[in-house]
């Protein structure tokens, strides 16, 4: 068991859960591997439990924290030269300038599950300057982030964040490790990105109006899901079936894709709602 600050009532909206178990701690901070000299940054320390763990390998880490109690007893509990305390909220955060001064970032976090999204492609913007993320976050969406074409599980998540990043999912952490527990199982990801020679050159906007298009209904042909963007000639001759579903493309046939909408001088469109 793990002390935390006595009497904190958890959080609901930055979706707190706490790890207690010491047996998951120890294991999600070996599969970091913080060494003196990393640029450690994690994300949402809570109560500590990792970060204590990070400092014991790093000698030093950088931690963002959106509650305000929590982020005045963190700085309480460490010296200065152990952990600097960002009290800030890690979507809207500048990682690139933050990356600028701190060298290249080793991301860590068990991440609020209600942002994991949004941060997940927030954080991509600030790849180059990342050497890995270690993460826990939902078994669910984890499997996403790692699925490969063809399963139900094989979405815009997969897709966006396989053209960035090489994906390993390490455990899996039940709800016990936590308090309160979660109502589902949690898994650890290793994120590294892809040196930037082996990332498939393409207009970011327009691959992710792409992908997000191609995957708003999945149930549709790709000639139907991008009629906003190309026609099904475009499509056949980005060397695509205008029949095939989205679930059913790699990475590569979104990238031929986006080319071809590029090529065509095509507007990025997003739609009104944008599925995982
Ligand atoms: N790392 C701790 C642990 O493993 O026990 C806490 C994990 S808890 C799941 C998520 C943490 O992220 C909480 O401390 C919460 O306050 C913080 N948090 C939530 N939303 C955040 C945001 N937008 N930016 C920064 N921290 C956030």
């Amino acid at each position: 068991m793990q002390q935390g600050l006595q009497g904190h009532k958890a959080r609901k909206r930055f979706g707190q859960n706490f790890l207690h178990d010491v047996h998951w701690i120890g294991r999600i901070a070996k599969a970091v591997a913080a060494h003196p000299g990393d640029s450690i940054i994690e994300i949402g320390p809570g109560q500590a439990a990792l970060t204590r763990e990070l400092i014991a390998g790093a000698g030093h880490v950088r931690a963002v924290e959106i509650d305000r109690d929590l982020a005045a007893w963190l700085k309480e509990q460490f010296a200065a030269e152990e952990l600097t305390l960002i009290e800030a909220d890690a979507l809207t955060l500048d990682w690139k300038s933050l990356a600028e001064q701190a060298g290249t970032l080793r991301i860590v976090g068990n991440l609020p599950y209600n942002i994991s999204s949004p941060l997940l492609f927030a954080l991509m913007r600030a790849a180059d300057h990342v050497r890995d993320q270690h993460f826990m976050l939902q078994r669910e969406v984890v499997d996403r982030m790692v699925a490969a074409p063809g399963g139900k599980t094989y979405g815009r998540l997969s897709v966006m964040l396989q053209w960035r990043y090489r994906m390993v999912k390490l455990f899996d952490v039940p709800p016990g490790a936590f308090n309160p527990p979660p109502k589902v199982v949690s898994s650890v990801v290793r994120m590294t990105p892809k040196d930037p020679s082996q990332v498939p050159a393409v207009d970011f906007d327009l691959f992710s109006s792409v992908v997000a298009n191609a995957f708003s209904q999945r149930r549709k042909t790709l000639r139907n899901a991008l009629s906003v963007l190309m026609n099904a000639d475009d499509i056949a001759a980005a060397d695509v079936d205008p029949q095939a579903r989205a679930e059913t493309l790699d990475l590569e046939a979104f990238v031929r894709l986006a080319r071809k909408a590029a090529e065509l001088g095509v507007k990025p469109i997003i739609p009104g709602s944008v599925v995982d």
